[in-house]
């Protein structure tokens, strides 16, 4: 059994949140287990708590379009949620949800190891760009630790707002080119260059 599969299963029985007792199925994220790109949204909604398979309803047909837009299927990359239980009612993810389930979307992470993940919406982008408004960061990159993390709206946004699904599209658009570029350029993190030791005293040869 591959470790993704046995993560799914300790996801599966995991109570740590009350959120445990109202779910139907825990929803862990499916996809390629060596996915280039992973996709990372809120929380499971109404239909994901009932199949337990991740974006599926309404915002998960127009990410299955924003992912034929550049040629890919769901089976090429993985999708996964900040938390793995629905909220009931579809409130917000707390944050003792989110810091509970932190440790199963790490393991993910690592057992996938993918050059790019993209944020979807704003508990996700919180969790990789603390502080900052989606607004301004949509569409746009940082690395960190070797992965390159992509800021977008969740799709979901563009059903509600209608002027977003072209923004979402254009920021869709931009992924080929940055796998193209994580593939072929070395991308190092910029560290604070250490500072200078002062120049060890020379030892005058003549006293
Ligand atoms: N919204 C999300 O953030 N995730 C899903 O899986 C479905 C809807």
């Amino acid at each position: 059994m591959s470790a993704l599969i046995d993560l799914n299963k300790d996801i599966s029985l995991c109570r740590l949140c009350e959120i445990a007792k109202t779910r139907t199925k825990s929803v862990p994220g499916e996809g390629a287990e060596n996915a280039e790109i992973m996709f990372i949204g809120e929380a499971p909604g109404w239909h994901e708590d009932q199949q337990g398979r991740p974006f599926i309803g309404p915002a998960g047909q127009f990410l299955d379009e924003l992912l034929a837009s550049i040629n890919l299927k769901r089976a090429q990359v993985f999708i996964a949620n900040v938390i793995k239980c629905r909220p009931p009612g579809n409130r917000d993810p707390l944050p003792i949800e989110i810091s509970n389930c932190q440790k199963w979307l790490d393991k993910q992470i690592e057992l996938i190891s993918p050059k790019i993940i993209v944020t979807l919406g704003r508990y996700s982008m919180a969790k990789f760009f603390p502080g900052k408004s989606i607004s301004k960061i949509h569409g746009t990159a940082q690395t960190q630790n070797g992965i390159i993390y992509f800021a977008m709206y969740h799709p979901a946004a563009a059903l509600h707002q209608g002027n977003l699904r072209q923004t979402i599209k254009e920021d869709m658009l931009k992924l080929p080119p940055l796998l193209a570029q994580a593939k072929t350029v070395k991308i190092t993190e910029a560290k604070p260059e250490p500072k200078s030791e002062p120049p060890a005293q020379q030892l005058s040869m003549f006293g």
